[in-house]
């Protein structure tokens, strides 16, 4: 597929043969694991007996992160490395790692050793069975509180009732991906990124393979339930409209109620008359359809400011430096 290669930035690769497997792995502030995790992954995909690249993505790292991959460049070749100009946030750094991996098929996996590199040739033979998507669901999370358990189980349930797609359940990133499904994820350009919601968009024969989702290998996550909470309505927004439509429901509704309440009122007083009482009443329906319009007007806010943001067309990220692989 000669177009794929002619996205490469430096021709001076497409003259290797392309590996068979490329291992992408975006980092923020993992010096301390990446050893660790380099070793694991070498150790599992020298078993493979396939050739194979890995592709570091330095996600704007403040601690030694860069430092740490230069280092592992030097001793293997076959690891690439990409340094971001800043924090992009993971799933942009994993897009920078898509649109630069030329491989039969792509691994995506978390540098913290929570997603065990020992599965990885599990996935390999699902691929080998022709499946372009092999996506490792976790059987069991462990060090992880029942809130996040519930929320995450929560989002997976909304997702797949009103978003457009449904997103396999207890899935992250941790995934096999043909070539084919590589080629299709790069021509989605959107600035609000759902990396899981975009996998299922592609479509394509997929398999799950469970494993057990580790506690952290070392150091600590980069996710807490503010940002958990603006990735659930990234999710939302980026894959349905259905918010919007509940606010024309709900304006409906209040409407119809609203108009059987008036003609309820006018009936009333030409029987009864009318004595003045409710003043309560009054303010509890001027407050609560206050409220309403205001949250309204923030869900076509949400959407306005992301129409706002595709607008601008910026790029997804900009790279400091890449360094191909000296060897396969
Ligand atoms: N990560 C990244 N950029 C960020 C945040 C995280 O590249 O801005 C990487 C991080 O180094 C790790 C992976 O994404 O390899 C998952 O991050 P984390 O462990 O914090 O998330 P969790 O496992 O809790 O979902
Ligand atoms: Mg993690």
């Amino acid at each position: 597929m000669p177009d794929a290669v002619a996205t490469l930035p430096d021709p001076a690769i497409a003259t290797h043969p392309r590996p068979a497997l490329c291992v992408i792995v975006p980092a923020y502030n993992e010096a301390t694991g990446l050893e660790e995790f380099h070793r694991r992954l070498s150790a599992v995909m020298g078993r493979l007996g396939r050739s194979w690249q890995v592709l570091y993505v330095n996600d704007g790292s403040t601690d030694a992160t860069l430092a740490v991959m230069r280092q592992l460049r030097e001793r293997d070749r076959r690891v690439a490395l990409i340094n971001l100009s800043r924090n992009f946030g993971k799933e942009v750094a994993m897009t920078a790692g898509l649109d630069h991996a030329d491989a039969d098929a792509v691994i995506i996996i978390d540098s913290d050793l929570q997603d065990p590199p020992e599965v990885i040739p599990e996935l390999v033979s699902v691929w080998q069975e022709g499946f372009d998507i092999v996506y490792a669901q976790r059987s069991v999370r462990q060090g992880e509180t029942w809130l996040k358990k519930t929320t995450a189980a929560l989002f997976y349930r909304l997702m797949s009732d009103i978003g457009n797609v449904r997103l396999p359940r207890d899935t992250g990133d941790f995934r096999l991906m043909s070539r084919r499904v590589v080629e299709a994820l790069r021509t989605l350009r959107e600035g609000h990124r759902f990396m899981k919601g975009l996998f299922a968009w592609v479509g394509y024969p997929s398999k799950a393979v469970l494993y057990e989702r580790a506690p952290r290998h070392i150091g600590t996550t980069k996710w807490n339930y503010w940002k958990l909470w603006n990735f659930a309505i990234e999710g939302i927004t980026s894959f349905t409209v259905m918010p919007l439509k509940i606010a024309s429901y709900l304006g409906l509704l209040v409407s119809v109620f609203a108009a059987v309440f008036i003609i309820q009122l006018v009936v009333r007083t030409i029987l009864f008359g009318n004595p003045v009482a409710g003043y309560p009443s009054l303010m509890a329906v001027v407050l609560f359809l206050g409220g309403v319009q205001l949250l309204t007007l923030g869900v076509i806010g949400e959407y306005l400011g992301r129409i706002f943001n595709e607008t601008k067309q910026r790029p997804l990220y900009l790279i400091e430096s890449f360094l191909p692989p000296e060897d396969m």
